[in-house]
């Protein structure tokens, strides 16, 4: 099974960059839980450095990740500048393989167009000192993504109004590089996607009709029954027909 590590930076009392009330530590979790759902949907492998506001040393995050034998290590924050940087980079380590560099160059090539935001380019070592340590100490390839400057308007703007096109356009790339299909057929009524239509399929789609929960993109089509383009409770109650085998 293909394994990726998602390490969201910062947390706890290490908030990051922050601008306002925006805090890197915040955004940055969101994007790793909202890449990694979409990951777990594709049967990839997902450890997380962090699910919730919690305090994780950057060595015990590397330990991790080796231990388990991931196959790519990524990690996600946001930048902060002045007001006018703007842009998305990844940083890999100073002697990263010409194959570490092309996965990151994917990442980001696929962060830009979702987005919208300036390509800043593939980045090697760390600004002040020589590697990033998530960088320097994982055994598997790895990147540290910057995704947009918090200090910018402009980057939190197309953070805000992009997000879920980001999420989909990282853990896409990440798909194609542990070789997992992006697009596998999935059966109607399987809006977890775990290959089976079950009462937990009926309760997400009713959590979705009813406004609790969004789902993706592809979970939305899956909960679709009647393909009228929206999730309703008529949807639910079909998916749990189908789950129980209730004739009507
Ligand atoms: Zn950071």
């Amino acid at each position: 099974m293909a394994k990726i590590y998602l390490d969201a930076g910062h947390g706890g009392k290490d908030g990051g960059a922050g601008s306002g009330k925006r805090k890197e530590k915040d955004d940055v979790l969101k994007m790793t839980l909202a890449v990694g759902k979409r990951l777990t949907e594709r049967g990839v492998s997902v450890k997380y450095a962090r699910t919730d506001d919690t305090e994780k040393k950057l060595n015990d995050r590397t330990a991790e990740s080796n231990a388990w034998g991931a196959q790519y290590y990524l990690s996600i924050h946001r930048n902060s500048a002045s007001p006018d940087a703007t842009g998305n980079e990844i940083w890999v380590k100073s002697d990263a393989t010409e194959k570490t560099v092309e996965k990151a160059a994917k990442i980001l090539r696929a962060a830009c167009e979702a987005d919208g935001l300036r390509n800043r380019g593939v980045k090697k070592g760390a600004p002040s000192y020589t590697d990033f340590a998530v960088n320097k100490y994982t055994k598997c390839a790895s990147g540290l993504l910057e995704l947009g400057f918090i200090t910018s308007t402009k980057d939190n703007t197309a953070w805000d109004r992009s997000f879920d096109k980001t999420a989909d356009a990282i853990a896409k790339s990440l798909c194609e590089i542990v070789g997992v299909p992006w697009n596998k057929e999935r059966r109607k009524g399987d809006v977890n996607g775990d290959g089976k239509v079950t009462t937990a399929d009926a309760r997400l789609a009713l959590r979705a009709a009813t406004a609790l929960e969004k789902l993706t993109a592809e979970a939305e089509e899956a909960a679709d029954m009647n393909n009228d383009g929206k999730v309703t409770t008529s949807d639910a109650r079909e998916i749990l027909r189908e789950a129980t085998k209730l004739d009507s």
